[in-house]
């Protein structure tokens, strides 16, 4: 008779990109997960994400059904110069969905009712080493494995890590999605699947369509996500800006309905006077901009004890590879296949993984750099 086996059990801090992968992936081999997630409500405040083809593959080869991306390829990359040539020439590398799209199909693989709602992670005691955690209303829980997926905020590294946090690049990523009904058709028409993008004299923009809030795919019932990066030197304008209309200034974004009547003015200013005619368009129409600052954060080690760092709270590489979510998959799904073999009680089987993916994390956080002083941006492009 074969012997039954109690299923090892993981406490998986934040519900977003890295955290869900990372309890797909585990229930996959037959973990027990429980996923805690401070916020009431599914997070809406991203904007157009690439489809991660090895996340679908890896769950699909688990056996998990995945209800299907919608997601649009672009299929032609667009560059538009100041003198109003457009280069163009085939673009084979990505399809693009939205990030709201995205985390409600990830819920729905996970099992939204495994997802605990309004429970925040507190405390990690002993450096992790026992696996315990603390919530806000003060019970604690003890699994084999804590998960901390909590952002680019994260108390995890925090309290694991302290006087560690993310390092400002030197620009700003204003941001924001449009309805393509919203638009000309002149402008629709123009940023028809492709990814365009333009270089100023001071900014550089990015644009590709995603599909509508509803999942629409049809053309005239997309979005267009666009993300636009202005140097921006540390001091009072940066303040200025991070400041939302309720005089809190915020450290990483001022979220979509949250900009000042100023600072919106500023951003039209600077789109009337840099943009070529469909990115002003774009921008322009677009009725809730948002903005984020670009920062850098790479860190020595990732497992504590029975505590492992992932996604963006493990490291934070500039937006322009795509992949702040490719890494989140890397780390979640690489996880779960090194917790998939037996393990001693040091969890020694997660070396090699924190091994590999530092690697990772420190090649792709120098390679965005790099297409970052290409592009002139941030204080390391300075001179
Ligand atoms: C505002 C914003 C918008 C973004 N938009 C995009 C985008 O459009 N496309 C893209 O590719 N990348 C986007 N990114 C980057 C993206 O978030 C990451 O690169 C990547 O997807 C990593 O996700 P994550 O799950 O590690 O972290 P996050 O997505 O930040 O998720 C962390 C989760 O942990 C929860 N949490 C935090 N603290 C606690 C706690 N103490 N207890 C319980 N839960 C907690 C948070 O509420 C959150 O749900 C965005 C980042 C931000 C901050």
């Amino acid at each position: 008779m074969p012997m039954e086996t109690t299923p090892r059990r993981a406490i998986i801090i934040g519900a977003s990109y890295a955290g869900l992968v990372a309890a797909a992936g585990l229930k996959c081999h037959g973990w027990q997960v429980r996923i805690v997630e401070k916020s009431y409500e599914r997070s809406r405040s991203g904007g157009g994400v690439v489809v991660q083809r090895r996340m679908l593959e890896y769950l699909e080869n688990h056996g998990v059904g995945f209800p299907g991306v919608a997601s649009i390829p672009a299929r032609t990359r667009q560059i538009y110069r100041p003198d109003g040539a457009v280069l163009r020439m085939p673009e084979t590398a990505a399809a693009y969905t939205s990030w709201d799209v995205l985390l409600q199909e990830l819920e729905t693989v996970v099992g939204p009712e495994w997802i605990e709602r309004g429970v925040a992670m507190t405390d990690i005691p002993d450096w992790g080493a026992l696996g315990t955690v603390e919530f806000t209303d003060g019970t604690t829980d003890t699994a084999d494995v804590v998960i901390a997926a909590d952002g680019i905020g994260s108390l995890s590294r925090r309290l694991l890590l302290p006087g560690i946090s993310p390092e400002y690049a030197g620009y700003v990523a204003w941001r924001g999605m449009i309805d393509e009904s919203d638009l000309t058709s002149a402008t629709v028409d123009a940023f028809c699947d492709t990814l365009s993008s333009f270089q100023g004299e001071r900014t550089t923009i990015l644009l590709y369509e995603v599909p509508g809030e509803d999942g629409s795919l049809e053309k005239g019932r997309r979005r267009i996500n666009w993300v636009w990066y202005e140097n921006m030197p540390a001091g009072p304008r940066l303040s200025a800006l991070m400041t939302d209309s309720a005089g809190y200034e915020h450290r990483t974004t001022v979220a979509r309905n949250k900009l000042t009547p100023v600072t919106r003015s500023y951003m039209e200013k600077l789109a009337a006077e840099e943009l070529s005619a469909p990115f002003a368009e774009v921008v322009l129409q677009t009725p809730e901009p948002f903005l984020q600052k670009i920062e850098d954060l790479t860190i020595p080690r990732l497992v504590f004890g029975r505590v492992v760092l992932i996604g963006d709270a493990a490291s934070l590489v500039r937006p322009h590879i795509g992949s702040g979510t490719a890494k989140a998959v890397d780390d979640a799904i690489h996880l779960a296949t090194a917790l998939s073999e037996p393990c001693d009680e040091d969890l020694s089987c997660l070396a090699a993984w924190e091994h590999t993916r530092l690697n990772d994390h420190y090649g792709l956080a120098d390679y965005a750099k790099a297409i970052a002083r290409r592009l002139k941006l941030g204080t390391d492009a300075a001179g």
